[in-house]
């Protein structure tokens, strides 16, 4: 996923590729640590344009993860898509020197992405986008029932016939609360 600046055609390269998320050196360290897992590969595809030192890239990403349901705990596999925009800006070489540093951070202020050198690689962005399209309560169905408090069971696939404890009349407002939680 290195793209060279000199092979940017005028009018725009598009770059359409599938690779494992192991090939994503942050994606990897993620999956090695538990905290994501892929159900398939990350088709990739980009359109990339170059205005002087400056490359624009936009497209999206799409891919199978495998998650963790947050309600009854059950590994599901999903599909996710996303769509994102990046700018990238030639480091200018004062960079390196004291003042240097407030070039970097101008560019960082504008949303864009110095590099420096002939090519690009593109795996951090697209690494990111997977991270922060990432649900914060993944759930295997809309309308998930979730565990049983009291034995455990999934509620998805029998009703265990637990008898729900009586709520004192002083939680009354927030029995409401969840019986409307519930229909969502
Ligand atoms: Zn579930
Ligand atoms: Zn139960």
């Amino acid at each position: 996923m290195l793209i060279r600046i000199d092979d940017i055609k005028e009018g725009g390269t598009v770059l359409d590729v599938t690779e494992s998320a192991e090939e994503f050196p942050a994606l990897a360290e993620m999956i090695a640590s538990g905290d994501l897992a892929f159900a398939a590969p990350i088709h990739v595809r980009l359109k990339i344009f170059r205005v002087r030192e400056v490359v624009e890239v936009e497209g999206g990403i799409e891919t199978t993860m495998r998650f963790v349901c947050g309600a009854c705990l059950a590994e599901f596999d999903a599909s996710m898509a996303s769509s994102f925009a990046v700018t990238f800006v030639r480091e200018l070489p004062q960079v390196f020197d004291e003042s240097g540093e407030e070039v970097q951070l101008s560019a960082d202020e504008m949303g864009m992405i110095p590099f420096q050198g002939d090519e690009i690689d593109l795996r951090e962005a697209v690494a990111e986008q997977v991270v922060i399209s990432q649900p914060i309560r993944p759930l295997c169905r809309e309308a998930c029932k979730g565990l049983c408090p009291q034995c455990g069971a999934d509620r998805n696939e029998s009703d265990c016939g637990c008898v729900r404890p009586v709520m004192n009349s002083k939680f009354a407002a927030l029995k409401d609360f969840r019986v409307d939680e519930k229909k969502k």
